[in-house]
Order: C-alpha cells, then sequence, then structure tokens
C-alpha cells in the first residue's frame, strides 16, 4: 500500500477519534427520559371539580366518538343526598381498553364536561387482558387531582402535570377572538388552568408547561454541553 493510501485509510478515523473527547447527549432511556411534546396524548385520567366532585355525567359520547371501540360507559342517576356529579346523572361503570386504544383524543374532544383527558404518560404494559382494561378505580384521579399510579406504570413528574393541556389551545368555534379566553371549569388540586399558548398574547407558559419541545431539547442538550449550543 503507498503511503498516501495509507494516511487516507487513517483519515477516514477523524471523525470518530474526534467524536471520542466530545460529551454524551445520548438519552440513556428508560432511565433517563427525554421531554415529551406539550400536547402529547397518554394514559387518560378522569377529572373532578374542585370540590371533588366527578365530571364525568355518564353521557357515553365519549364512547360513541371512538373510533376503536374501546370505551365502556354506563350513566346512573345521582343520589340525591350524596351525589358524585353534579349532574342529573353520572358515570356508574367507566372502562378504557388500553389494548384498542389508539390515543387519537377524540373521546377528549367529544366530553362536553372536561372529564376524561389524556396524561403524558404512555410508558405501561401488561401482562394480563384484565390489567389492561382500566375501571374507574384507576382512571378517577385522586383527591389530591393526581393521576393514579399502577405498579405497572412508569410515572415521572411532568407527566402528570398538565393532564388537559392541549384541550385548551382551541379556540371555541374556532372563533379567533375567543382564543385565550377562559371556558372551562377548574380542576381538583389545579384550579382553574391557564389557557395554552396560541396565536394570541394571552399566554403564560411557564403556568401551563407550554415549552416548545425544539427548546426543551435544546436545554437539554446545552447542559450536557456545560451552556455550549451548538
Ligand atoms: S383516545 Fe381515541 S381510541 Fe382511545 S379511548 Fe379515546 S377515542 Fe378511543
Ligand atoms: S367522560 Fe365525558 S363524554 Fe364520556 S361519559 Fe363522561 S361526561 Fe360523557
Amino acid at each position: 500500500m503507498a503511503i498516501s493510501d495509507g494516511l487516507k485509510f487513517f483519515g477516514g478515523f477523524k471523525q470518530s477519534i474526534k467524536q471520542v473527547a466530545e460529551p454524551r447527549v445520548t438519552t440513556q432511556y428508560p432511565k433517563e427520559k427525554a421531554p415529551k411534546p406539550p400536547r402529547l396524548h397518554g394514559r387518560h385520567v378522569l377529572n373532578r371539580y374542585e370540590d371533588g366532585l366527578e365530571k364525568c355525567i355518564g353521557c357515553e359520547l365519549c364512547a360513541a366518538v371512538c373510533p376503536a371501540d374501546c370505551i365502556y360507559v354506563r350513566g346512573a342517576d345521582n343520589d340525591l343526598d350524596s351525589p358524585t356529579s353534579p349532574g342529573e346523572r353520572y358515570g356508574y361503570v367507566y372502562e378504557i381498553n388500553y389494548l384498542r386504544c389508539i390515543h387519537c383524543d377524540l373521546c377528549v374532544e367529544a366530553c362536553p364536561t372536561e372529564a376524561i383527558t389524556e396524561s403524558k404518560m404512555f410508558e405501561f404494559s401488561f401482562t394480563s387482558r384484565s390489567d389492561a382494561i382500566y375501571t374507574k378505580k384507576e382512571l378517577v384521579v385522586d383527591d389530591d387531582g393526581r393521576p393514579k399510579h399502577m405498579p405497572w406504570e412508569d410515572w415521572r413528574d411532568e407527566d402528570e402535570l398538565h393532564t388537559s393541556g392541549w384541550m385548551r389551545a382551541t379556540s371555541p368555534a374556532g372563533n379567533a377572538d375567543m382564543e385565550g379566553e377562559v371556558q372551562w371549569s377548574g380542576e381538583l388540586g389545579y384550579g382553574q388552568r391557564y389557557p395554552e399558548a396560541g396565536q394570541s398574547d394571552k399566554r403564560n407558559d411557564e403556568l401551563t408547561g407550554n415549552i416548545s419541545i425544539r427548546e426543551v431539547e435544546k436545554k437539554k442538550i446545552s447542559v450536557k454541553l456545560g451552556g455550549k449550543v451548538r
């Protein structure tokens, strides 16, 4: 082999050798998780009002609209002395089959009371069919308004915040003048949530957690590179 050919051969390693000294930016999943997009559709929650009453009124609209036919709802009349929801009826049976759900969020859009929304947690798997069918016991939020955690679910702090963020982005009937106007009820543990950032200036990104995924990734890489952004 000619000397010049040998130099060309080793020249091919130049980039590899240079990278050895560079800080690693690989995310060590699942130990370390990458930030999720603000509107990610994860595992559902059934929300409650600030006074603790359930938002679900058992109307079955979510079940009717579901393209995967994975929601089963049965409504029942509220006990007037001890109502479960503020309406005439409440969701007596509520089930979602996660072996079928495609996380399209049509159920969230159809719900007239903002009862069903999605968290950002999608890291869950099952070893039995019965575990995959979530009932009210798993779906209704806790007394502090946070989602219940099943043993087979991998929750991180940010997964349970902003559970209904995405649905607050759009203006009613597409009227741009209404963008940013609060048209939704308060939630147990959170109160009335802020509007998600849209085209308007009525936004509070810190409160809504509406940070673009590009920004989050840039910050993460910047920290790993000691403040330098490539
Ligand atoms: S997210 Fe879509 S597929 Fe899943 S339960 Fe809701 S409507 Fe059905
Ligand atoms: S979650 Fe919403 S759409 Fe579904 S039954 Fe309850 S109130 Fe109706």
